[in-house]
């Protein structure tokens, strides 16, 4: 058996499955505010999967880690994480090892998210595409000619951090104007804030004065058929779309794959994206294209991971 662990900015996702993909447990918690307290959080993660499935933590040949980037995978350390600031040259493959007793795999988050992708989901009829996961952040992966791209070093296709307008608003990363500060979770709630002030009829602005207003707030809204919900991601969309129509100009691929939380809200995002990807792609880049949700997009991470440490350890 073998437990996959994805690390976001909000949560901490773990998944045992045994080596043919087949799910035996599933859970999560709240990512916590300090390295150690990650470590701590994981092991007790991988406890809770193991006691679930009622199989011993013996039994678990190997664990494999996606965590926000960047990561040095050779040496086992989370470098920095952009949404859990104190992350720094963190050595969680070491620790995990230790406090697990198993071999732990550590991989960027997106590329565990492309691996779950490349698992479970149909995509073996494409040879060249690419991965993005719509979330706390944007993440990316590209399968270019049927292999994984990684770069050097793991880090490749950071593409919540291209740049899309260069006097932009300020990221976490020390840049300006990165996608992700237009496109992920936290930017749609931005968003949402500036357009409700001019519609304070919403039935959003009644609903936020009891709770915090999220993505998935604006979600259900737009499925009550709210306006300014379906506002927010008619702009939301664009912003994705302009990313999208950016990847597709560079690697000109046969589908992208849209994962992450904010993947559940596809038939919000996709039209108004797909819209934009034709406009402003080249022409003979679109004809083909696909664009297309995961069917879970809560697990294929912890899938990914799972796999990697399935890969990793001769059966
Ligand atoms: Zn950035």
């Amino acid at each position: 058996m073998f437990v996959g662990i994805d690390i976001g900015g909000s949560k901490i996702k773990g998944i045992l499955t045994d080596s043919s993909g087949k799910e035996l447990s599933f859970r999560e918690i709240t990512t916590p505010g300090t390295p150690n307290e990650i470590d701590d959080g994981i092991y007790q993660l991988v406890e809770s999967l193991a006691t679930s499935a009622s199989v011993s933590k013996i039994d678990i040949m190997g664990v494999g880690i996606g965590s926000p980037g960047p990561i040095d995978r050779e040496k086992g350390l989370l470098l920095t994480a952009p949404n859990i600031p104190s992350v720094s040259n963190h050595p969680i493959v070491k620790n995990m090892e230790a406090l697990t007793g198993t071999k732990v795999f550590l991989e960027n988050d997106a590329t565990v998210a492309l691996i779950g992708a490349w698992w479970k989901e149909n995509v073996s009829k494409y040879r060249n595409w690419i991965m993005i996961t719509l979330g706390t952040g944007i993440g990316g992966g590209v399968i270019i000619d049927n292999k994984v791209y990684t770069g050097q070093s793991g880090n490749a296709m950071e593409v919540g951090h291209m740049t899309i307008d260069f006097n932009g608003r300020e990221c976490p990363c020390g840049n300006r104007g990165c996608w992700e500060r237009y496109a992920s979770g936290p930017a749609m709630v931005e968003l949402a804030q500036s357009l409700l002030k001019k519609n304070r009829t919403s039935s959003i602005a009644e609903r936020i004065k009891k709770e915090p207003l999220t993505p998935l707030m604006v979600f259900e809204e737009a499925q009550n058929r709210d306006d300014t919900a379906l506002a927010i991601f008619n702009e939301y969309a664009v912003y994705v779309g302009i990313g999208i129509s950016n990847l597709v100009n560079i690697f000109n691929p046969e589908a992208i794959i849209l994962g992450g939380g904010l993947s559940r809200a596809h038939k919000y995002i996709i039209p108004g994206a797909r819209q934009v990807v034709n406009e402003r792609s080249l022409k003979g880049f679109k004809g083909n294209l696909q664009i297309i949700p995961v069917q879970d997009p809560s697990k294929v991470p912890s899938f990914g991971a799972a796999k990697i440490a399935i890969n990793s350890i001769p059966q």
